[in-house]
């Protein structure tokens, strides 16, 4: 395998499927499906998921609730979603723990690094609940934090778009998609990778990010083995990667019923 362990990001919205709001059971046991095959490779893997399927702090914001409290709602909101995938996963009997940023001791283990790094080394699946546990952050923040904390070889952010474009695919149709790109070229372009707190700290510390579909069923195994898949962020924008031998065809799309329908 390319990378000795990982950190995925997947951000809230994306557990909500077709739904307005939530978690979406079937997309739920679609992304424990992958993590668990990516993690029976033998790479540790660690994973931040969002909470914005439920609250983000800017929310309380525009009810006129204050933001501090708003934030630790959607602190707790990414606990919410990290227990239900580790559930997820432990129906397939995956072993994991869930380490908070914020000390909720019935539910969670409290984030120490150490017991992080030991659970990893044992070959369990760890989820980082509550970002890094202060307001005015986001989870993509935490994302590059843990990894770095961690000594992760690379942030893999899932998403639901095949990596980072000249202008937003779903808005532009003549956009396209860059394979690598170096992190100074995508602040010169402006172009949304993640915000600029959590990029900056994976530039300043060398951490590559891969941003790539994680609804396409194979794709975080494809990654873990070192396809050429999605886009790279990196310092000099190359990476030595393995060459693609498997058609992209043989990984079909992860549906659920709603978008079946
Ligand atoms: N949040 C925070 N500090 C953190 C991580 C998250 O205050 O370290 C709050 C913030 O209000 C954020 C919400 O939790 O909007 C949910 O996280 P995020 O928006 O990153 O979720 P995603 O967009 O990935 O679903």
């Amino acid at each position: 395998m390319k990378y000795n362990r990982i950190l995925l990001k997947l951000s809230g919205e994306a557990l909500m499927g077709q739904q307005q709001y939530g978690i979406d059971a079937v997309r739920l046991m679609q992304y424990a499906e992958e993590i668990k095959t990516a993690a029976a490779t033998g790479t540790q893997v660690a994973v931040v998921i969002g909470g914005g399927n439920i609250f983000r702090g800017v929310q309380a914001e525009a009810f006129g609730l204050d933001r501090v409290q708003g934030d630790y709602m959607g602190m707790l909101a990414t606990v919410i979603n990290s227990m239900a995938l580790q559930s997820a996963l432990e129906k397939l009997n995956v072993s994991t723990r869930l380490l908070s940023g914020v000390t909720i001791q019935r539910v969670c283990e409290p984030y120490i690094r150490r017991r992080a790094l030991r659970h990893l080394e044992k070959g369990r699946v760890v989820i980082f609940g509550a970002g890094i546990g202060s307001p005015y952050f986001t989870t993509d923040s935490a994302a590059s934090l843990r990894a770095i904390e961690i000594e992760a070889d690379v942030v893999l952010k899932g998403t639901r778009v095949d990596g980072i474009y000249t202008a937003d695919p779903e808005k532009d149709p003549t956009a396209t998609r860059y394979p690598e790109i170096t992190f100074d070229e995508v602040m010169a372009k402006n172009l949304n990778v993640m915000d600029m707190t959590a990029f900056t700290l994976c530039k300043e510390n060398n951490l590559p990010i891969i941003v790539f579909d994680m609804n396409k069923h194979g794709n975080l195994q494809r990654l873990i083995a070192g396809e050429n898949i999605g886009t790279r962020v990196s310092m000099d924008g190359s990476a030595a990667r393995v060459p693609n031998t498997k058609p992209s065809t043989s990984y079909p799309p992860l549906t659920t019923p709603t978008e079946q329908a």
